[in-house]
Formats: C-alpha cells, sequence, structure tokens
C-alpha cells in the first residue's frame, strides 16, 4: 500500500517548525538542532546524547553539522524529484522529466565517511514493481555494491521521508551509523512516528538519527505528488 500523506494535513505541514526556513541562520549549536519535534512519541534525544553528541560543533575543515545536514538533504531532494539517473529538470513535481509519475517522489543518498557521495536510490516501487524498492534500500545495496561489503560503518544515509519498519530495519542491518530524514510521516513511519525501530535498545546496532531536516520542503514534494 502506498504511503499517502494526506494533502495539506497538519501532520506534513511543518508550519512553525524551526528547521523550515531556508533563509534562517546556520547555528551547528541552534538548540533546535536534531531534536524531536513535539508531541513526537520518540524519547527527547535524537543523536544529542551519547557517542557523538558533540560531533556537531563546526570543525575547522567544513560546515557545521546542521549545514551539512542540510547539504546532504538538497541532494535528497534531487534525487527524489528528478531521479538518480535523470538530469535535474525544472519542474519539481508531477510529470516532468521523465520520471515516472506513478512513484512517491522519495529520495535517499549515503556519504561515506569522509562525505563523499557513494549511492543514491529513488522510490522504484511502481517502475520495477518490486515492493521492496524503496529508496533507502536502493541506495544500501549501490553503497555497499560500490563499498564492496554490506557493512556500512561510519556511513550517513539522508532520505526525504521518515523510513518505514523495513528500511528501518534495513539500515540497522547495514550498521549505518548516522540516518537524517526530512518529513516526518506518521502513518508508517519508524524512526519514531510509529515506531522507532531505529533506536530501539533491544537491538544491537543504534545509529543517530536526526528527523525533521527541511521538513517544509520535503512534505510540499510530497504533498504536490499527492494532491
Ligand atoms: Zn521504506
Amino acid at each position: 500500500m502506498r504511503s499517502e500523506p494526506s494533502s495539506g494535513g497538519p501532520e506534513l505541514s511543518g508550519g512553525g517548525s524551526p528547521l523550515a526556513g531556508a533563509a534562517e541562520p546556520a547555528d551547528a549549536t541552534d538548540p533546535a538542532l536534531g531534536t524531536v519535534r513535539p508531541g513526537q512519541p520518540a524519547p527527547g534525544a535524537v543523536g544529542r546524547v551519547g557517542p557523538g553528541a558533540v560531533e556537531g560543533l563546526a570543525g575547522p575543515e567544513g560546515p557545521g553539522r546542521r549545514q551539512r545536514h542540510e547539504l546532504w538533504m538538497r541532494r535528497a531532494l534531487e534525487v527524489a524529484v528528478t531521479g538518480p539517473d535523470l538530469p535535474a529538470v525544472a519542474a519539481p513535481t508531477g510529470g516532468g522529466g521523465g520520471v515516472p509519475v506513478d512513484d512517491v517522489p522519495v529520495g535517499a543518498v549515503v556519504y561515506g565517511p569522509d562525505g563523499t557521495e557513494l549511492a543514491v536510490g529513488r522510490n522504484e516501487r511502481e517502475l520495477t514493481g518490486d515492493p521492496t524498492a524503496h529508496a533507502e534500500v536502493l541506495a544500501l545495496r549501490r553503497a555497499a555494491e560500490r563499498l564492496g561489503r554490506w557493512r556500512l560503518d561510519d556511513c550517513t544515509l539522508v532520505v526525504t521521508l521518515e523510513p518505514c519498519t523495513m528500511c528501518a530495519g534495513a539500515l540497522v542491518l547495514a550498521r549505518i551509523s548516522t540516518v537524517v530524514f526530512g518529513a516526518w510521516e506518521p502513518k508508517t513511519g519508524a524512526a519514531g512516528s510509529l515506531w522507532d525501530v531505529l533506536r530501539d535498545r533491544r537491538l544491537n546496532h543504534r545509529p543517530e538519527v536526526y528527523g525533521g531536516v527541511l521538513e517544509a520542503e520535503n512534505a510540499a514534494v510530497l504533498r504536490a505528488f499527492f494532491r
């Protein structure tokens, strides 16, 4: 079943999100960074406590964590809208650019430990008729293929929509270190909405999770698709 954020629904409106505005000051120490949205059932700590909690401070050689996540999310959005193998098109959504219009525009990118883009994936369920062809799974497979191993330690997966249970499970199995996602998905989300597979203490691997990155932009793309 296709997950369908209700058009104009309050859950994806992104209104009032501290991470929504493109013009907001890019401050890696912003207290809003990486927090779970109020009302989410997930614990209040999203990569803000425990190992890596101070990772967000801007390093001498690069942008801070927040800027990096937003930069990477824009790339994931580009993949969602244009597809991994297609050039960027002007039309933000819908039938432009030869992108199969039936597939929900979700994009994912895997970055290596040094920030190198390893692989991308776009939801291709309708295109391929494969129920597992979610953006995250495709990106994980391609990244593993490129690295020649299934373990994706120290890698980051960035995806425009909160992962489902299948993808959250795959991310844990791949030992991915960090997951960054855009819009919340209250109907199927497994990174804090319905479940919190990524931070389930019963599992032997728990990535750091940052949700709601560029939430408004990501939600807008999905709303435009379902409209
Ligand atoms: Zn999925």
